[in-house]
């Protein structure tokens, strides 16, 4: 534990997917807790869906750097670069070129977008970023180990994973062999035994990139989708770590697959101690897709809104619940951000406010905490709720540049209004009605909106 906290520390409880409770976190290792997260794949702008997890699990990022101490914790979240879409992706933009250097300019400048982004939405970097490509002697490592434990099998220069070779396959998303076949649509290839079996390595097609086979296949290949998580949190967390999380849409198949290559590779009776998965985005009440037209990235967003508005926005509902991402919700998330800066102190408290660290500490419980944050708005805890701004990455600098870049622009000073109002006025007197809208036009141009009353007066408003 970091001694630099005075404050006492509430009980970490985070619900769990495989075992369908809320559970005291206790780490394997409390000075070096463990955490993984599957990242973009690399072919595109990122949509806000992708963002939700990224969002989520940086805050639980902080309140373990908070709870355990910045240097007692590692989260990795890796970046898949090698995937069909990005081989498309690839193809059909340059057409041209070498496609394995078309595939690297593919996944560079969508990693560097993604960047960008999460920059935006003040999503603190994990400590180790891993691609996919980096870790291929790691893949072919796992999978030698499960042909030669019977629990992976060569064909036809594929290698696969032998589902009933895992009596207790199924357990993370709690489905039975039968539900399972029925959700995962597989496809029924000669070359399985068992239907249920997926795809650990297979040949590359000509022109695709492609890496020295394992199990003693002569063909190049590359690696199916699953293997690299089993890989990559090997490498850089070890055969079993404490939280792995991702989004709901993760858990079958790939999770649970996940978790079969590595246990049986490593003989182990869980991969990670919690599963922890975001529930699902939406926006304004329909299912997000490219043919329902209401596909937006997280680029568009950033082009109208602040990062921290975004960020907040996603924060308001908890994030097990479905969340619908809402114009209406983003302008509320705006003004209450408006809010807490208005009444945050300067002087921030070095650390949130016990308040809102106990309800995050609540399998982080953003609602309740927003709720708390409220009530220090509204019971001067002005240097508490600037502390807690601080703890969740909210900065006031973007949003107070948005918020003057929002302000109407009026071109003319007050004095000169009070002087045009008084001459329109005298013209409306002599019954110079061209006069007096030649007047109010005029002001509109210069960003004023005049107003004329039932009492006879006229008053004026800046254009909106
Ligand atoms: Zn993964």
């Amino acid at each position: 534990m970091s001694g630099t906290n005075a404050q006492a520390l509430p009980e970490l409880k985070l619900y769990n997917t495989l075992t369908r409770t809320k559970e005291a976190f206790a780490p394997i290792d409390p000075a070096a807790v463990r955490m993984y997260v599957c990242g973009p794949t690399v072919y595109d702008f990122a949509h806000i869906g992708n963002a939700r997890p990224v969002i989520v699990f940086d805050l639980l990022y902080r309140l373990l750097r908070h709870l355990y101490g910045a240097d007692h914790v590692k989260y990795v979240r890796n970046i898949t670069d090698v995937d069909d879409k990005i081989n498309a992706r690839a193809a059909s933009e340059f057409p041209g070129l070498d496609l394995n250097e078309a595939i690297a300019r593919v996944t560079f400048t969508t990693e560097a977008q993604f960047h960008d982004d999460l920059e935006a939405l003040g999503v603190l970097h994990p400590d180790v970023e891993p691609r996919a490509t980096e870790h291929i002697g790691e893949m072919r490592q796992l999978i030698e180990r499960l042909v030669a434990s019977g629990h992976a099998y060569v064909a036809e220069d594929h290698v696969l994973f032998s589902v009933p070779s895992m009596p207790d396959y199924g357990k993370l998303s709690h489905r039975p062999l039968d539900d399972m076949l029925a959700g995962a649509r597989v496809d029924v290839a000669p070359y399985k035994q068992d239907p249920m079996d997926f795809v650990l390595w297979k040949p590359s097609k000509p022109g695709e990139p492609g890496w020295p086979s394992p199990a003693g296949i002569a063909a190049p290949g590359r690696p199916g989708w699953h293997i690299e998580c089993s890989a990559m949190s090997w490498k850089h967390l070890g055969e079993t770590f404490d939280i792995h999380g991702g989004g709901i849409d993760l858990v079958f198949p790939h999770h649970e697959n996940e978790v079969a290559q590595s246990r049986c590779a490593f003989h182990a009776n869980v991969m990670a101690n919690v599963w922890m998965h975001n529930g699902f985005l939406q926006v304004e009440g329909e299912k997000m897709s490219k043919s329902l037209g209401n596909f937006i990235t997280i680029r568009q967003l950033l082009a109208d809104w602040p990062g921290d508005v975004l960020r907040f926005n996603m924060l308001r509902t908890h994030y097990r619940q479905p969340i619908d991402w809402t114009l209406k919700g983003l302008e509320e998330s705006a003004k209450t951000l408006e809010q807490f800066f208005d009444a945050a102190a300067d002087d921030a408290y070095p650390r949130p406010a016990p308040a809102v660290l106990e309800a995050l500490a609540d399998d982080l419980n953003t609602p309740k905490a927003i709720a708390e944050m409220h009530a220090l708005k509204d019971h001067a805890g002005k240097k508490a709720l600037a502390g807690t701004l601080a703890f969740l990455g909210f900065a006031p600098g973007p949003l107070r540049e948005w918020q003057a870049s929002r302000a109407p622009q009026i071109a003319i000073s007050e004095t000169e209004i009070a002087t045009r109002i008084e001459e329109r006025i005298e013209a409306r007197r002599n019954r110079d009605w061209a006069a007096s809208d030649r007047i109010r036009d005029e002001l509109l141009a210069l960003g004023v909106a005049l107003k004329d009353n039932k009492d006879g007066t006229t008053t004026w408003e800046a254009k909106r």
